[in-house]
């Protein structure tokens, strides 16, 4: 008898799917107002040197540590304000009052806080007496000495979140160039499905998956164009095929990739299409799919909702994120690393699948430690939305016993 062929690893289709996925080429400069998630194009070179000029980190007083001596008296000869700099030049003995941010001059190289001089009132003016000995250079930031003029400071294939702006403004660009947003279609399939607001007849049950995709997708900032419900018909499903690969990038369906006498999205894709690979050894999630329709990226989900989660957060994500140009060094960083903790029940577990089990996870200064959420089947949603985030128990692993060391994955930000 011939052996069964061994199901490819979540590692193995991960590869095998980036591989087969095209960069971006279309770009476009937007402002920085409608750059939010949007994928860089090009690296980011500071036009400018940051702080832009020396300025004080404290309210003080900015003297030249040269002129420190005994008496440690300095004449008061200006104020340098935030937006208000003090241009003159200095004469030895001088100082000038500064506020936290504004310039200091060049002639001066130290800064002590308001709190450690004592004013002196005296005819020619006001005098500072230092009360300690300052050191050389202190509370002065010195220009550049966060960011250098002409440093590389964003990559091609960084996604631009909140900080990346925020830099982006800090160095006054304005526009950015950037890869075209993708349009992701998203699609459930299934005879039994209803839409929430319309009634139930037995056996039946609503769609939530495309719920939960959309949601996912909009918070990653791709445009999200909904083909709503499809009954488990090949002809029909044909169509819906059809007329997405006309319109969007990639397309996202649920639902009858599986071996049931229903299941008919592989027929239609491989008829149409490309399938690509089908079937990962992870547990939820085994009857993934990834194909292409035409220059359409395709992911056929399993149905069960955990099962769809979990397919699109370990492959389609990453899919995805290839195709609008993210780089594999910004995908990563976005994702929730998988990280050692020792589990506090035991997991039941078979050979052969990487098993995302949804737990709960405690986190002490012994620390981390995870157990399963009880309720934990892949048709139910509720056992994601009460878990922390789920085991990451390798493919070759058995049982495991209270106390063994594994792997786990918190949920990630996109998910909470
Ligand atoms: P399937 O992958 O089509 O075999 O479906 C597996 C299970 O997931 C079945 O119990 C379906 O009723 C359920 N299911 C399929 N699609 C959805 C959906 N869009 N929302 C919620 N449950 C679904
Ligand atoms: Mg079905």
């Amino acid at each position: 008898m011939s052996e069964k062929p061994k199901m490819q690893s979540l590692s193995e289709a991960l590869s095998k799917m980036l591989k087969d996925i095209p960069d971006p080429t279309f770009v476009e400069w937007v402002s920085l107002d409608a750059a939010f998630e949007r994928i860089l194009a090009e690296d980011v070179i500071s036009p400018l040197a940051i702080p832009t000029v020396n300025n004080s980190a404290m309210d003080g007083y900015a003297i030249r540590f040269a002129d420190v001596s005994e008496n440690n008296l300095f004449k008061i000869v200006g104020q340098s304000l935030a937006g208000h700099p003090f241009l003159a030049a200095a004469e030895e003995g001088s100082c000038i009052r500064v506020t936290t941010g504004a310039l200091v001059p060049d002639d001066f190289d130290t800064v002590v806080m308001q709190e450690d001089v004592t004013i002196l009132n005296q005819q020619e003016g006001q005098l500072i007496c230092l009360q300690n000995r300052p050191k050389a250079g202190q509370h002065v930031r010195l220009c550049g000495s966060e960011i250098e003029h002409g440093q590389t400071v964003l990559k091609q294939g960084d996604r631009l979140g909140p900080l990346q702006l925020g830099l982006l403004a800090t160095l006054g660009v304005a526009n950015v160039a950037v890869y075209k947003q993708l349009r992701v279609g998203v699609l459930s399939s299934g005879d039994e499905l209803k839409q929430p607001g319309e009634q139930l007849t037995l056996g039946e049950l609503y769609d939530s998956n495309r719920v939960v995709i959309k949601a996912v997708l909009m918070r990653l900032g791709y445009q999200v164009i909904d083909y709503g419900w499809v009954a488990d018909d090949p002809v029909k499903l044909r169509q819906l095929f059809d007329k997405a690969s006309s319109e969007v990038d990639a397309l996202i369906t649920s639902g009858g990739v599986s071996v049931g006498d229903a299941d008919h999205t592989r027929a239609v894709l491989e008829s149409i299409g490309q399938m690509h690979f089908w079937q990962v050894a992870i547990k939820p999630g085994k009857p993934f799919a990834f194909g292409v329709l035409g220059n359409c990226l395709f992911f056929g989900l399993p149905g069960n909702p955990v099962s769809a989660v979990i397919t699109l957060e370990q492959l389609v994500l990453a899919g995805l994120a290839k195709r609008a140009g993210q780089s594999k060094a910004s995908f990563v960083a976005s994702q929730h690393k998988v990280i050692p903790a020792s589990a506090k029940q035991p997991f039941r577990k078979k050979m052969g699948r990487l098993d995302f089990q949804r737990i709960s996870v405690n986190v002490t200064v012994d620390g981390v430690t995870a157990e399963p959420v009880g309720l934990d089947s892949s048709g139910m949603l509720t056992s994601l939305l009460n878990a922390d985030g789920w085991t990451w128990l390798e493919q070759d692993r058995g049982n495991i016993n209270t106390d063994d060391p594994i792997h786990i994955q918190l949920k990630s930000s996109w998910l909470i």
